[in-house]
């Protein structure tokens, strides 16, 4: 029987529009809407995707350093702000945004509404200050969409299904919001609009030649976030990769295009021709100025220590990153333990660990939170010899003292001094041959 041609045209109709309609996330960093003026730059662009045939949800950040405000002002009120009071606080950041950003909408005549994170379906866990998305309904954002609105969400928050507590999800987690509604609603792409071009070799505030990359794997981008380049958030990028979600993080002072991270990269370059060959040994330098190194002194050398003392940090919910043990003192039967956590976990780790040291039987912790971590990331590392040679050489070049060193497949990292930090990163950049011609252009932000 043949089809009723009628029937097709309409099919194949459909099927156009189908496949130009894009629902598109669009994430505004809290330097893209620092102020008024910004908030309208970006409600224009808002529009504009709009305008050009898209579904737009966009998540947004509090307006510039306002979270960081937020927390000065708790620590003036009090030393100990219970999480819960700490989040109720924290998430009104975002809350004015979305509003703010809804209003511009309107005036600029398309239709927005706002919405928070637990009206946006955003599910978390119940963990104050650093929850996780367990599950995204995002329904009403749906039905904003088909209704033909723009639908604005706060990023960075959530509500627990079993305490129904406010929650938020750690600081920089917009992007994370972005992602996960991206993935729910299955868009086509998440646009993670900052204040800089793209993802550079390093970090253009301390390196000012830095390359923007235009495309990097899933899995570099991983290893940069979680070495401390704060330009995505570290969860956000499991996330995409997880769910396969296609992210452009770009300017949102300009129209360039920006850096793609995608998922899977690696196989999709090797059968693109010769784009594998061109792949870079090194995707960049990270750095990192959030942690603390504890070093447990005199630890018994005996089995079981190293044990008892991560549990003790796991229970104080820590996340612990770079350890090293060292041969033990000849004669002694002791070791020293030393490890890297993030200073906001310092103190607590260290209260868990004191209460612990009768029963594992230490002689004394040290805490300094005066280190910087720099780390050096590239997927073509691990096939290519004498990379450690030329980091270690820059490092000592430059005459930074090393710390601490650890290493992955594509990863070098090690811990200096602080004051170090900016030297051995430029150090490192420069030996690498990362320097570009131009200087990075950072259209806005405090770097805070
Ligand atoms: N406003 C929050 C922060 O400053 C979340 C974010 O910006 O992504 O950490
Ligand atoms: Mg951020």
């Amino acid at each position: 029987m043949t089809m009723p041609t009628t029937d097709v045209k309409i099919d194949e109709l459909s099927n156009e529009v189908a496949s130009t309609k894009q629902l598109v996330v669009q994430k505004f960093g809290g330097s893209s809407v620092s102020d008024a003026e910004g908030i309208k730059r970006v409600a224009q662009r808002v529009v504009d995707a709009q305008k050009a045939g898209n579904e737009v949800v966009v998540v947004v950040s509090a307006m510039g350093d306002t979270t960081d405000e937020l927390l000065d002002l708790a620590a003036q009120v009090t030393d100990s702000a219970p999480a819960r009071e700490m989040d109720m606080l924290l998430s009104a950041g975002e809350r004015i945004s979305m509003a703010l950003l809804a209003m511009a909408i309107n005036k600029f005549g398309a239709s927005a509404q706002s919405f928070t994170g637990s009206q946006a379906g955003m599910i978390t866990d119940g963990i104050h200050g650093k929850a996780r998305i367990i599950d995204v309904d995002p329904h009403r954002i749906r039905t904003a969409l088909d209704k033909g609105h723009i639908a604005i969400v706060a990023g960075f928050q959530g509500m627990s299904r079993t305490t129904h507590e406010i929650t938020t999800l750690g600081r920089g987690g917009s992007d994370t919001t972005a992602v996960a509604l991206a993935a729910a609603l299955e868009a086509d792409v998440c646009e993670i609009y900052t204040d800089v071009d793209g993802i550079y070799t390093a970090d253009p505030r301390v390196v000012s030649t830095a390359q923007k990359i235009d495309r990097i794997s899933s899995e570099e981008m991983l290893e940069l976030a979680a070495s401390g380049a704060k330009i995505l958030h570290l969860r956000c990028v499991e996330y995409a990769r997880r769910f396969g979600v296609p992210l452009h993080v770009r300017s949102s002072f300009s129209q360039k295009e920006g850096t793609w991270v995608i998922p899977g990269a690696e196989e999709k370059f090797t059968i693109e021709e010769g784009v594998a060959l061109e792949q870079p040994i090194i995707s960049g330098v990270a750095h990192d100025r959030s942690e603390a190194k504890v070093t447990v002194v005199g630890v018994p050398d005996i089995p079981g220590k190293a044990a008892a003392i991560f549990q003790v940090i796991a229970d104080a919910h820590s996340n612990i990153d770079m350890i090293v043990q060292n041969v033990s003192t000849h004669g002694t039967g002791r070791t020293d333990i030393s490890f890297t956590l993030p200073i906001v976990e310092g103190a607590d780790a260290l209260t868990a660990l004191r209460a612990a040291e009768g029963k594992i039987g230490f002689e004394s912790i040290e805490y300094n939170e005066n280190v910087g971590k720099l780390s050096l990331i590239g997927a073509g590392m691990r096939s290519h010899p004498g990379v450690s040679a030329t980091f270690f050489k820059a490092l000592s070049d430059a005459g930074i003292n090393i710390d601490m060193i650890s290493t992955s497949e594509i990863r070098i990292s090690v811990v200096t001094s602080a004051d170090a930090l900016d030297d051995a990163v430029r150090a490192i950049h420069a030996a690498f041959e990362l320097d570009g011609d131009s200087e990075a252009t950072v259209y806005g932000g405090t770097g805070r």
